[in-house]
């Protein structure tokens, strides 16, 4: 029989919750695949006075434990030292990043009580798996409880060199808080030789022969798991209904014009000013190209609170302004730029419809939209990815144009030769693109990491 499962992420697919997104169908998967579990998490509710417990409820197979956050945790923790310290810092934006002491104790704070009360659920032969940045000090917390079973956890960000990671002054924290798992997740080589080099050159890690690493009186594991889609369900989604009355609308507004689609999360580390200015760029040196290609770009605001997104927000309506006053015509719009989000079923029709794919982020810690754009393709007329080489998924889709995010004048050439390209080699790379992506899908992740978390039992 197997171990009950215990998840714990910051936000779950509760009844209820906004979006249910490809992490939050992986996991509920693999809670469900196992008979079921617990899935432990923030509530999404702020509340003025602390709350002690946890919200018990039953959803199928799947028992929720869900906690609230005070005002004061959430501003600290979550909008503080989760998204203003960690976010900027594990992106490489260090010039963003505020170090607050504050902001950590309530990280820790948070941590420390979400521990003790995911502990508390827990028998000893449950296997437990915790995810991303919200939670790193969560699994040292269970092993001060007393709790000593197998537990893992995975970083859904990029894990930065450690030139960058030890400018956060709680580095050593947090390392310390990492070693108290059995197994720890990356979504790229990149990130996991990072990690393992901050373990040996700032912790007195010592690398064993069968790979692990004794640190902080550990023995600690270290491993590439890159998380995938499920790209069947995309390319349904593609063709179905709802993906194919958005291609028609908005092919309706393009014409029969070429269209470059991005989709993104209104992030700094989207890249998206570089991408129109790539744009613009690509139109001033190829007039030819004037009135045959439309730019859409898709990019909800997040974490409106924080200042360096209005600053974007600012700069992407003045460059797509600019843009299209420079270039456009009485019949002809070559940027639009929608600030809100749009369903799955969407997004995957608009996919199957674009010429090319501008998914540039300076920094990711994988990207499935490059994933999700691969699967939506029509194999006999597939349309072409131009991905960041600072994406994790670059390690794994060579085939893409891969191009550097902060050069302009590379990625308008790249944009020139995606809308170029023969069909020949769009279909070549294609299908090696493809085959990567239902290679590692989303089941092979979680069952490739649990699969390696018990191994250790
Ligand atoms: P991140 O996790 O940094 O946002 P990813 O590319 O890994 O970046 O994942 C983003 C997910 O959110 C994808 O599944 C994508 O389809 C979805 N998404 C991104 N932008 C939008 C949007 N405008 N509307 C709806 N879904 C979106």
């Amino acid at each position: 029989m197997s171990r009950r499962l215990i998840i714990a992420s910051n936000r779950t697919a509760a009844p209820g919750e906004p979006r249910a997104g490809g992490l939050a169908v992986a996991l509920s998967d693999a809670l469900n695949e196992r008979g079921g579990g617990v899935w432990f998490g923030w509530s999404g509710e702020v509340v003025e006075r602390e709350t002690r417990g946890v919200r018990l409820f039953a959803d199928g197979a799947i028992d929720f434990a869900l906690a609230d956050l005070t005002q004061a945790e959430h501003d600290g923790f979550y909008l503080g030292y989760s998204n203003r310290a960690l976010w900027p810092v594990f992106h490489y934006r260090t010039d963003l990043a505020h170090f607050d002491e504050e902001d950590f104790a309530a990280y820790e704070t948070v941590n420390r009580r979400f521990g003790r009360l995911l502990a508390q659920l827990t028998r000893p032969e449950d296997v437990v798996w915790i995810h991303d940045y919200h939670f790193m000090l969560m699994g040292a917390e269970m092993r001060a409880s007393g709790w000593d079973g197998l537990m893992g956890f995975f970083l859904h960000i990029p894990f930065p060199a450690p030139e960058v990671f030890t400018a956060l002054p709680q580095h050593q924290r947090l390392a310390r808080g990492l070693a108290a798992f059995d197994l720890v997740g990356f979504q790229t080589d990149r990130d996991t030789a990072n990690f393992r080099r901050y373990l040996l050159e700032h912790c007195g890690g010592v690398q064993r022969e069968d790979g692990t690493i004794r640190v902080f009186d550990r023995v600690l594991r270290a491993e590439t798991f890159s998380i995938g889609i499920d790209p069947e369900d995309f390319a349904r989604l593609a063709v179905s209904p709802e993906g194919r009355s958005a291609a028609e609308r908005l092919g309706r507004m393009i014409e029969n014009r070429a269209l470059v689609f991005g989709v993104d999360r209104m992030d700094y580390s989207k890249g998206l000013p570089q991408r129109m200015a790539a744009f613009g760029r690509m139109l001033d040196e190829s007039p030819g190209m004037r009135g045959t290609v439309s730019f859409l770009q898709i990019a909800p605001p997040s974490r409106e609170s924080v200042d360096a997104y209005q600053a974007l927000r600012a700069e992407l309506d003045g460059l797509a302004g600019r843009i299209n006053a420079d270039h456009g015509d009485l019949d002809w719009v070559p940027i639009r730029y929608l600030a809100r989000g749009y369903p799955r079923e969407a997004l995957a029709g608009l996919y199957r419809i674009a010429r090319v794919a501008l998914v540039t982020p300076l920094y990711d810690g994988m990207n499935l939209v490059a994933k999700e754009f691969v699967a939506a393709q029509d194999p006999e007329d597939p349309g072409v990815l131009i991905l960041s080489g600072f994406a994790g998924a670059a390690e794994q889709m060579p085939d893409a144009l891969l191009v550097n995010p902060h050069d302009i004048a590379g990625m308008a050439d790249a944009i020139e030769r995606g809308l170029l390209m023969p069909i020949d080699e769009r279909k070549e790379r294609w299908n090696a693109l493809i085959t990567g992506v239902r290679e590692k899908d989303i089941a092979w992740w979680r069952v490739s990491f649990l699969k390696a978390l018990e191994e250790r039992a």
